[in-house]
């Protein structure tokens, strides 16, 4: 490549002397560019990297020497004359302090000029020199500052991302290493219990010396620092040199300080170099006992969790029920092995998955869509080969839900056994009970009876009532459950609850109660057995009747709401004790609080939920003791269970 002449750029007015400097550098082989105004001099220093700039003291009315001061903030090095028109002392200063090579005047003498912008280039080419020997030295600082921060961030992100104690520390001390120059890095650790210091990770030892190093708090350096909480540092030319219990020409150490508490030291050492440690090493090697401090916390905290989470494990593992616990997305959280046995679904994990994905039993996934929504938490989840779970959904704030799986199966069978029994001692006493009523009816007929005799037959007559009715009652259950009642038909529940409202209207009026029926808008037909529609709508409403005081108030409604018809009755009456909600509808269960006159058998609710239940819908009771008691009592509507 051909060696270019240096490039002269003169930026000033046009005049003689402009011509007459053109001339003259021309004449001393020099490239020369004009620059008339300031774009294009702005232009040309940024195009042609001119070697040397000559400058007007003014260029288009613009002081010359404001001009250089904004150039040379950006080009240091570039070398610049200022062309004035007169000398003056003052002209020199200002040209000094703003860094400006040379200052030209007339009279011009080519000799001059050309000397001038020689003189100039020498020096800016030294000046140069040195600038650039100046930026080497403050890159390479500002890179090891950048090293070491990269090295820190880098340390940084793997302790928040790392739980392996063992290697976050071991980074930390080699970090020490590398970024200070040390010989050898120690993490030492407090035994409050022996009063010592241990080597919780180390750099340059011998595995064994780390291993069975132990430094006594009292009387050493590193004990000093975790008494006192400051760092210490000292080299063979300190004043004060305080011994070790190994030689060492320097040394820093720094505390290893938690929220609470100092817990070690970190320390770095020259054994063979006498290179110092500055206050710039202490500052890096305090952040990094930050760093190991944050490490050790968070491994603490993390084995604390661990635990609990491993007793809570053990837990629900070893719990008889199934248990499954959901995040709020129904992913599974925990599930332990009854919950996967009793799913048939192998011991493999499954956190994480969706719940829905899992386990397709269709009742169960039911129970899932429902809960949210349906107020009943309790199901019974049936499986083919005759197991039977009773299935809790409860909701935990801030987490998800849980649902538990209580083996029911035998209490099934059991309950089933009960049934089969009561079926079979009410069959075989109806017909006594009718032979009974018979002979009973046939007395009077036989020949004349005294008053007693009357009332005692009366008597006789109420008492088999009595017993006909739970006989019947018995029966009634004993088929509904076995599934044999299966006649169904389009049914008015409307028309049931207003027959059944007038006919208790006596009752009601005997108690001096109110009765009230809301029926505000269109209600649809259901599909089900008349007769045991009237029995629930019966049931109920007698029930709200008999448990509620004189002068109190029942009100049975019906609505529809998405394809389900709603009957409610609700009573102003005594109550049900929260205790005895959970029973109200097992067989022969009465209340604690049922008053002592009202007669009652504790059939008619189970009687009541059976139907419900083989009508394909749901019961539920809500009430508070001495304010009254409702009853919810939800069925398909007749389209939507033909549709279905
Ligand atoms: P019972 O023949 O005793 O009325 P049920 O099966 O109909 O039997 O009801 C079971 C129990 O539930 C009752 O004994 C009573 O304690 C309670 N109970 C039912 N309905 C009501 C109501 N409306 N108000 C208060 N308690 C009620």
């Amino acid at each position: 490549m051909m060696q270019q002449a240096p490039l002269i750029l003169l930026a000033m007015d046009e005049s003689p002397t402009l011509k007459l400097l053109e001339q003259a550098l021309h004449a001393s082989s020099y490239e020369v560019a004009i620059a008339p105004d300031y774009i294009i001099l702005e232009k040309s220093l940024l195009e042609t990297s001119p070697s040397l700039l000559v400058l007007g003291e003014k260029l288009r009315g613009k002081s010359g020497f404001d001009l250089s001061a904004a150039i040379l903030e950006r080009f240091p090095t570039l070398p610049i004359i200022i062309f004035a028109d007169s000398e003056s002392p003052d002209l020199y200063k200002r040209a000094l302090k703003l860094g400006i090579s040379d200052v030209l005047c007339p009279p011009l003498r080519i000799d001059d000029i050309v000397r001038a912008i020689k003189r100039s280039q020498k020096r800016a080419e030294q000046t140069g020199d040195w600038v650039r020997r100046e930026v080497k030295r403050t890159t390479s600082s500002l890179q090891q500052r950048v090293d070491e921060m990269q090295a820190l961030v880098q340390l940084g992100s793997s302790i928040n991302s790392t739980l392996d104690l063992d290697s976050v520390l071991t980074s930390v001390v080699t970090a020490a290493v590398e970024l200070t120059g040390a010989e050898e890095g120690q993490l030492l650790l407090l035994d409050k219990k022996n009063n010592e210091l241990y080597m919780r990770a180390g750099r340059n030892f011998e595995e064994n010396f780390a291993r069975t190093f132990r430094l006594p708090v009292k009387d050493s350096l590193a004990g000093q620092v975790i008494h006192t909480g400051q760092p210490i540092s000292f080299d063979v030319d300190s004043p004060n040199k305080i011994k070790t219990s190994y030689l060492v020409y320097s040394l820093a150490y720094v505390p290893l300080r938690t929220q609470e508490e100092i817990i070690g030291v970190l320390g770095v050492d020259n054994r063979h170099n006498k290179r110092p440690f500055n206050q710039h090493h202490e500052l890096l090697l305090t952040v990094l006992s930050d760093y190991a401090a944050i490490a050790i916390q968070n491994a603490q905290h993390y084995e604390e969790t661990e635990n609990e989470r491993t007793k809570l494990d053990t837990t629900i593992s070893n719990i008889q029920d199934g248990v499954i616990l959901m995040d709020k997305f129904d992913r599974i959280l925990l599930i332990n092995p009854v919950a996967k046995r009793i799913f048939g679904l192998g011991l493999g994990n499954l956190a994480g998955r969706n719940i829905a994905e899992v386990i397709e039993h269709e009742d169960f996934v039911a129970v899932l869509d429902s809960a949210t929504e349906n107020p009943l938490k309790h199901h019974e989840l049936s499986f083919e080969d005759g197991r039977v779970f009773n299935t809790q959904y409860t909701p935990i704030p801030e987490i998800g839900a849980v649902v538990t799986l209580e083996d029911i199966t035998h209490l099934k069978m059991v309950d089933r056994l009960k049934s089969d029994f009561i079926h079979t001692i009410s069959h075989d006493l109806r017909s006594p009970l009718t032979a009974i009523m018979g002979y009973v009816e046939l007395l009077e007929r036989v020949g004349p009876l005294n008053d007693q005799q009357r009332l005692f037959i009366r008597h006789v007559q109420n008492s088999v009532t009595n017993i006909t009715g739970l006989v019947n009652d018995l029966l009634d259950l004993g088929r509904i459950e076995a599934g044999f009642d299966t006649h169904r038909d389009r049914v008015s529940i409307e028309q049931i609850l207003r027959y059944t409202v007038e006919n208790l209207e006596q009752q009601v009026l005997e108690k001096k109660q109110t009765i009230r029926l809301n029926i505000e808008q269109h209600i649809p037909d259901i599909y089900g057995n008349p007769i045991r529609i009237r029995q629930v709508v019966d049931n109920l409403v007698t029930n709200a009747i008999k448990y509620t005081p004189e002068g109190g108030t029942i009100t049975t409604s019906l609505r529809e709401e998405d394809q389900l018809v709603i009957f409610e009755v609700a009573d102003t009456g005594v109550g049900i004790p929260p205790s005895d909600q959970p029973h109200i509808f097992e067989k022969f269960y009465r209340a604690s609080n049922a008053p002592k006159g009202v007669p009652g058998t504790g059939l008619g609710l189970a009687i009541v939920k059976t139907i419900v239940e083989a009508h394909r819908g749901r019961i539920w009771v809500d009430s508070t003791v001495g304010q009254g008691t409702k009853f919810i009592v939800m069925l398909p509507a007749y389209d939507s269970e033909l549709s279905s």
